[in-house]
């Protein structure tokens, strides 16, 4: 891709790293980003974020920050999830620009180097994209799929390969971590902040150590939560079915009418039976999708910080605060 500009000489690169029992991980991370970034000759420091762990997860963070003057660590008072943990880490991040990776290595770091040249070059937001979704089951990737095909569509942003794994200008980091949404979705809001955009293709990477965190449940809930924060078809929707139901009962009604004229009013129990049930059950789900809203307004409203952050290490040791 041609220069936007002039190169940016130096520039400090904060590698933001969410991560959630992933004590087998962390050391490898930091010894593999250290290794080729110091080879690269980029300034750089690493911010992992701990979500919260049950595992020795900060052990090991405190064990990597001693090690190396470049690694720091932020803890969670308890799990926030990983949307959390990478803005918590870019409100951390000290770095002229801030990446973002899986700490279990899926993101590959030999990528680093490119993206951050990208951003030498002018970009400000330059994004991983996925050339395969690596290896997942069947099931899996079908609701995957379905998943982004519907947030592509209310987001506007082609959403089937994008990825967490990115490097943001100082610019883009200031104006995320600005936004004041509860269920802030890094993946969809990076793009949708616009600035000038690159991509840099990447081959997702077996796990180093540990396991995924995913659940269908919590996979299930992550759709949800971000179809909602994006979009406000469902409400719709809603509205929309309301209409259908109308029509119906329009035809139904004057089908029951001239029934009535015509002496044979007393048939048509079943279908009283099967219209209660499906109006009746058509309101209640209706009433969930309008509830769900005025719950996440609730969210909103309370205005409750997006984490808690417990303890740091590493850096130059100030002191942690609560900020949102
Ligand atoms: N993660 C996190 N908080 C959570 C769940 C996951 O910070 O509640 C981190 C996790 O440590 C990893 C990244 O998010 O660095 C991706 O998680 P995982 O590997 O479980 O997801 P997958 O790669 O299977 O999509
Ligand atoms: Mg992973």
């Amino acid at each position: 891709m041609k220069p936007l500009r002039e190169l940016k000489q130096g520039g400090l690169l904060s590698v933001v790293l969410p991560s959630y029992n992933e004590e087998a991980s962390i050391p490898r991370a930091a010894e593999r980003i250290t290794e080729l970034l110091t080879a690269a000759d980029i300034p750089f420091e690493l911010l992992f974020v701990d979500d919260g762990s049950k595992d020795g997860s900060w052990a090991a963070i405190q064990t990597q920050a001693a090690r190396f003057p470049q690694v720091r660590g932020v803890r969670f008072s308890r799990n926030f999830g990983k949307e959390a943990a990478i803005f918590a880490g870019l409100a951390q991040a000290r770095g002229d620009c801030a990446a973002v990776m899986d700490c279990d290595l899926q993101h590959p770091p030999e990528k680093l180097e490119e993206m951050y040249r990208l951003w030498q070059q002018g970009y400000e937001v330059i994004e991983g994209i996925k050339v395969s979704r690596g290896k997942e089951s069947p099931l899996h990737a079908f609701a995957a799929h379905r998943f982004y095909d519907i947030l592509s569509r209310v987001t506007g942003v082609d959403m089937s390969r994008a990825s967490d794994f990115k490097l943001l200008d100082r610019k883009a980091v200031d104006t995320l971590v600005a936004l004041r949404e509860k269920n802030a979705f890094f993946r969809a809001l990076s793009s949708w902040i616009g600035f000038s955009t690159a991509t840099v293709e990447f081959e997702v990477q077996p796990r180093v150590a540990g396991e995924s965190k995913w659940s269908v449940m919590s996979l299930v809930r992550y759709a949800v939560t971000n179809i909602a924060a994006f979009s406000t078809a469902p409400l719709q929707i809603v509205t929309l079915l309301g209409s259908v139901v109308f029509l119906a009962s329009v035809v139904l009604g004057l089908h029951s009418l001239w029934q009535k004229f015509t002496g044979h009013a007393l048939e048509g129990f079943t279908t009283v039976i099967l219209l209660q049930l499906l109006i009746g059950s058509i309101l209640m789900i209706c009433l969930g999708i309008i509830g769900y809203y005025i719950a996440k307004i609730y969210e909103e409203i309370k205005d409750r910080p997006r984490y808690i952050l417990a303890e740091h290490c590493g850096g130059n040791d100030e002191s942690a605060s609560g900020k949102t």
